[in-house]
């Protein structure tokens, strides 16, 4: 089958996947769209972390035991801010510093995070298509005991210990989802929309939240295929089991991917997780779904292909 495959990521666990689906598919045929909903201010600098994590994962440059930041980073700017008795609880490593002060030199220009992205892309060696949901700022912000947080503020600097009562994606109503996105979901030969074992709450849901998005990868031409991004009811990395927990939902599999609230045709489950086939409101396919190594991520990506191809013949 050819037409193009649409990933929705997050940073980590979706890069892992994307990076698994870019060692099986043409660069020309992977369109990966990224949340940026994490993006923030910090030290005068525009950082889009999501975006940084795929970028850097596809472009082999990405620090695989860490999962964010690029391989063999010095940290001698941040040791001077330390010392300086600035902000350091971000941590920017000295080469990571060159990519924000570059976004942030041309955004101030006037150009765009879309046509920002694509020429740090070309720029590190990328093939594959990167696209941030959109080029006007949503911010993600989570009201907790403590209040209101800034994502960043949640997730970095306060280690996601504050409990969360509820979530919120700023600016989303009046965002301009990006056009090479919507251009992707509405071409009759698209082959796949996939959506990485990334955190529903905190790295699909703003995409979705852009106006437009939603109802356009309702309305596509193919499968919608999700990887759940639990595994046993427990998180591989993160605070999603967490977060579930304080929603008042049960950490499951399918508590998850209820969250994308019939826009599923297939599920991607560890084998812990098969459960009936109802269970899921979907095709459900099993299969191991931990992805540590190359080889794995490549399996899954593999498997999450013949997964849409199998409901694709089966319309
Ligand atoms: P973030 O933006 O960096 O937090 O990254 P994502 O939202 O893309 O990924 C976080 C989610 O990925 C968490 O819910 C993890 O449980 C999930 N995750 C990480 N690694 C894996 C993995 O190997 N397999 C699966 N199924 N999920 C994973």
């Amino acid at each position: 089958m050819t037409g193009r495959v649409v990933a929705l990521s997050g940073g980590i666990g979706g890069a892992k996947l994307a990076l698994g689906l870019s060692r099986i598919l043409p660069a020309h045929e992977l369109v990966v769209v990224a949340n940026t909903g994490d993006d923030f201010e910090h030290l005068g600098l525009a950082i889009s972390p999501d975006l940084d994590t795929l970028m850097y994962t596809l472009a082999g440059l990405a620090d695989e035991a860490q999962g964010w930041g690029l391989a063999g980073e010095s940290w001698g700017f941040m040791a001077m801010v330390d010392r300086l008795g600035g902000e350091s609880w971000f941590r920017l490593g000295d080469r990571d510093l060159a990519v924000h002060v570059e976004r942030t030199r041309r955004l101030r220009g006037g150009t765009p995070l879309s046509q920002v992205t694509a020429d740090l892309c070309k720029a590190l060696g990328l093939g594959v298509t990167v696209l941030p949901m959109s080029d006007d700022p949503i911010r993600t912000r989570l009201e907790t005991d403590e209040g209101w947080l800034n994502f960043q503020d949640y997730f970095v600097r306060r280690h996601c210990e504050p409990r969360v009562i509820r979530l919120e994606y700023h600016d989303a109503e009046q965002a301009r989802p990006n056009p090479a996105i919507l251009a992707a979901l509405h071409d009759p030969a698209l082959r796949a929309v996939i959506v990485c074992p990334s955190n529903p709450w905190l790295s699909i849901a703003p995409i979705l939240a852009v106006p437009g998005m939603r109802k356009a990868i309702a309305a596509c031409a193919a499968p919608v295929v999700a990887v759940s991004p639990i595994i046993g009811g427990r998180a591989v990395k993160g605070p999603i089991a967490k977060i579930m927990a304080e929603l008042g939902l049960v950490p499951s599999a399918a508590t998850a991917l209820a969250h994308y609230d019939g826009l599923l045709d297939a599920v991607i489950v560890d084998p812990v997780d098969a459960a009936d086939p109802g269970a899921y409101g979907a095709h459900m396919a099993v299969t191991d779904t931990l992805m540590t190594t190359l080889a794995e991520k490549t399996a899954l990506a593999a498997r999450t292909l013949d997964v849409a191809q199998s409901v694709t013949l089966a319309r």
